[in-house]
């Protein structure tokens, strides 16, 4: 894979994909994370005079089809803010002045308002690819998607090569991947086993220990043949998950938060053994000898909250965990929105060894699997 910093940018036109799918409401970005991350490779990109035009996408709006709630009109704002240079929102590929404007950075419409970005359209990837000298990908975020501004574009292109962020993120996913010290204790939780059983199972093999929570450890439990009540669970996994405990490595709860409703009727501190028909566990009780793990861990994977976390009634699960996390000495890898999110509540993002950007990219590369636009990248 080629590298940014390899190649010389100097008075170059760099088409960069990046991934600035930010939450925005009434066109005030909510949490800028996203577009932070992508900071480093503009500000090197622009310090070595070369000119930017990005490329991203924003929300699930109807290909083809303009729809200003998706537009990416804020980012531009916003990034003519932190940059201190106007950057403006072009709205169609047939500009003849992207890289002749004034400006050294320009930000392309959302990517999914154009036809064949979804489909991998081979057209729309050449044609993003010609436009500029090289086509720098740097949205981890979206690198799991087959699509023409993740693929297409990164085949087609004469050069191209992967951004910082994107370095970053295969350096330390890679490290925790094939090259992880042990004890290794993996923490899954956040809402379903199936939505999480690739790597479940992945790092069933690979890890010592896997701590779980949230209503996937519901499903574990019921599993084992506790009665969760009302709580959320997945029948279609309990055999499943049945076989995963078998290998011996999964942590269940034994204390739990329930309630009567999502608000926090009713809530109550109980053994699992003893959780009543009308009730739904909701957090979780970290025991000492879970955390004893997590502070004699060499290397640390965590994905997904204990409970539900949002409510201030059922946080320490989660709040509890940060904090082991943070105390650990351990190589630690945090992933996912959920967890970034309990990270910035209780603890500070670099009290964690590494927090990765990605969601559904996250959970693949830590699956073991090539990520299509790291593998066309790689074929370069
Ligand atoms: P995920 O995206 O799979 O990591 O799921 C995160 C969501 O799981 C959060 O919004 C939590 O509120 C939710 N969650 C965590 N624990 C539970 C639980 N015990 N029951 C229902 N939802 C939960």
């Amino acid at each position: 894979m080629i590298n940014l910093s390899s190649l010389d940018i100097n008075n170059k036109n760099l088409v960069i994909r990046v991934d600035m799918n930010v939450p925005i409401k009434n066109g005030n970005i909510l949490d800028s994370t996203r577009i932070e991350a992508s900071l480093p490779t503009i500000e090197y990109a622009l310090k070595n005079n070369a000119k930017i035009l990005l490329i991203s996408h924003l929300g699930r709006p109807i290909e083809g089809e303009y729809e200003e709630s998706f537009s990416l009109k804020p980012v531009a704002k916003y990034l003519s803010k932190i940059v201190n240079e106007p950057c403006n929102v072009i709205d169609d590929l047939d500009s003849k002045s992207f890289f002749n404007k004034e400006s050294n950075i320009q930000l392309l419409e959302n990517i999914r308002f154009f036809e064949g970005e979804k489909a991998n359209c081979k057209d729309l990837g050449a044609k993003l690819a010609s436009l500029g000298d090289i086509y720098v990908f740097d949205a981890f975020g979206t690198a799991h998607r087959e699509q023409a501004s993740t693929h297409s574009a990164i085949e087609c292109a004469p050069v191209a090569c992967a951004g910082l962020l994107l370095q970053r993120e295969n350096k330390f996913l890679s490290l925790a991947l094939n090259n992880h010290e042990s004890p290794y204790v993996a923490v899954i939780g956040g809402a379903k086993v199936s939505s999480k059983l690739e790597l479940i199972k992945h790092i069933n093999s690979e890890a010592d220990h896997i701590i779980v929570g949230g209503g996937i450890a519901n499903t574990f439990l019921k599993a084992k043949g506790f009665d969760v009540g009302k709580s959320l669970f997945e029948d279609s996994m309990i055999d499943i998950a049945y076989n995963l405990i078998e290998k011996g490595k999964i942590i269940l709860p034994k204390k739990v938060i329930t309630s009567t409703t999502f608000e926090g009727k009713n809530v109550k501190e109980t053994l699992v053994s003893e959780v009543g028909h009308n009730e739904m566990i909701l957090d979780l009780h970290l025991e000492e000898e879970t955390v004893a793990l997590l502070e004699d861990a060499k290397t640390i994977l965590w994905n997904g909250p204990m409970g539900v976390f949002e409510n201030i009634v059922f946080e320490k699960g989660t709040k509890d965990l940060s904090i082991a996390v943070a105390r650990s000495k351990a190589f630690s890898l945090a992933g996912g929105g959920e967890t970034l999110s309990a990270i910035n509540k209780y603890i500070k993002s670099n009290d964690v060894s590494y927090c990765s950007t990605g969601g559904g990219a996250f959970l693949e590369f830590m699956e073991g699997k090539t990520l299509p636009s790291i593998e066309v990248l790689n074929s370069k």
